[in-house]
């Protein structure tokens, strides 16, 4: 048995097979990268990943009044993006004591990928959502003195450009397009990216000859069986950020063959 080892780093693919006697793998190491928009600002105070902000807020329970890893509460809130961890974001903001809290959302309400339930929770809650809005720049207190900002280098606004809707895109959706001219700033205390996760590289960069797509997800056959021999993988690894259902019916798919590949030799 492995445990508490990071594949990739502690050890690779190749050593648990060569050093620790593994006859067969499987890659269950998610989607947890989370995408930033590489817009100028977004090292600033108060910039989080919505899993961070999730992570913080929920599970290292910063939510008390004396945590361990304290996360900004209060103030206006800008969520940046229109999935259901947005939604969620948005929601933990407010449950925080933000006094504002805002989704901006490149595309329009049609387009919006959380379920309807939970934009409907979110409206229901006042979160005011700015559609076919896009960031283009995180600003930040310029003199570090001001009393305005709580931390040197704090985030004062977001500018933003209103967005219109042009030809379908790769994905079947009107592909947004910037309006020129339309550049507005929004005030906020704290931006949350909520922009999708990508899967680690770790383990794709360590193994030799693993297959990956473009968007750097593993590629697998019916069966779960990757490009190298006897390595499986399933889950958001393979299809990027998806569902625990998923996951797990991936999980099967990829025991039962494993189980052929070794009960047959
Ligand atoms: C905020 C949020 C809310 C969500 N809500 C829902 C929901 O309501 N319903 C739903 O169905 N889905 C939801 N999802 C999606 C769901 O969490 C994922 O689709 C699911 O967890 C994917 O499972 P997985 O096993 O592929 O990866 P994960 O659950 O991400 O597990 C991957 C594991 O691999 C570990 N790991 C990563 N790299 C390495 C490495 N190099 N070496 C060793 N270990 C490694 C990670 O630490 C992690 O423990 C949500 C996701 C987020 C972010």
């Amino acid at each position: 048995m492995v445990t508490n080892a990071v594949i990739g780093k502690t050890l690779t693919i190749d050593e648990l097979f060569d050093e620790m006697g593994f006859e067969a793998i499987f890659v269950g190491s998610g989607a947890g990268l989370p995408n930033f928009m590489n817009i100028p600002g977004e090292s600033l105070r108060g910039v989080y990943s919505a899993n961070e902000y999730l992570t913080r807020s929920n599970l290292i329970k910063a939510y008390k009044d004396d945590p361990d890893t304290p996360i900004m509460k209060g103030g206006k809130v800008a969520v940046v993006g229109g999935g259901n961890v947005a939604m969620d974001a948005a929601r933990t903001a407010l449950r925080l004591g933000a006094e504002k809290v805002y989704i901006v959302y490149r595309r329009s309400m049609e387009e919006l990928p959380a379920r309807a339930e939970e934009v409907e929770h979110a409206q229901e809650e006042g979160i005011d959502f700015r559609l076919l809005t896009n960031p283009v720049e995180i600003l930040g207190y310029e003199n570090h003195d001001d009393p305005r900002d709580p931390a040197n280098g704090s985030v004062r606004a977001i500018r933003c450009i209103k967005m219109e809707l042009g030809e379908p895109d790769d994905s079947g959706r009107r592909r947004p397009v910037p309006v020129q001219g339309s550049e507005f700033e929004l005030e906020v205390d704290a931006v949350i990216m909520s922009i999708g996760t990508s899967p680690n590289p770790l383990i794709k960069d360590t193994t030799e000859g693993l297959g990956v797509n473009r968007r750097g997800c593993i590629v697998v056959d019916e069966g779960g069986l990757t490009s190298r021999k006897a390595v499986y993988a399933g889950g958001d690894a393979v299809t990027g950020a998806a569902t625990v259902i998923s996951a797990m019916g991936a999980g099967k798919v990829a025991a039962r063959s494993i189980d052929e590949a070794l009960t047959s030799n």
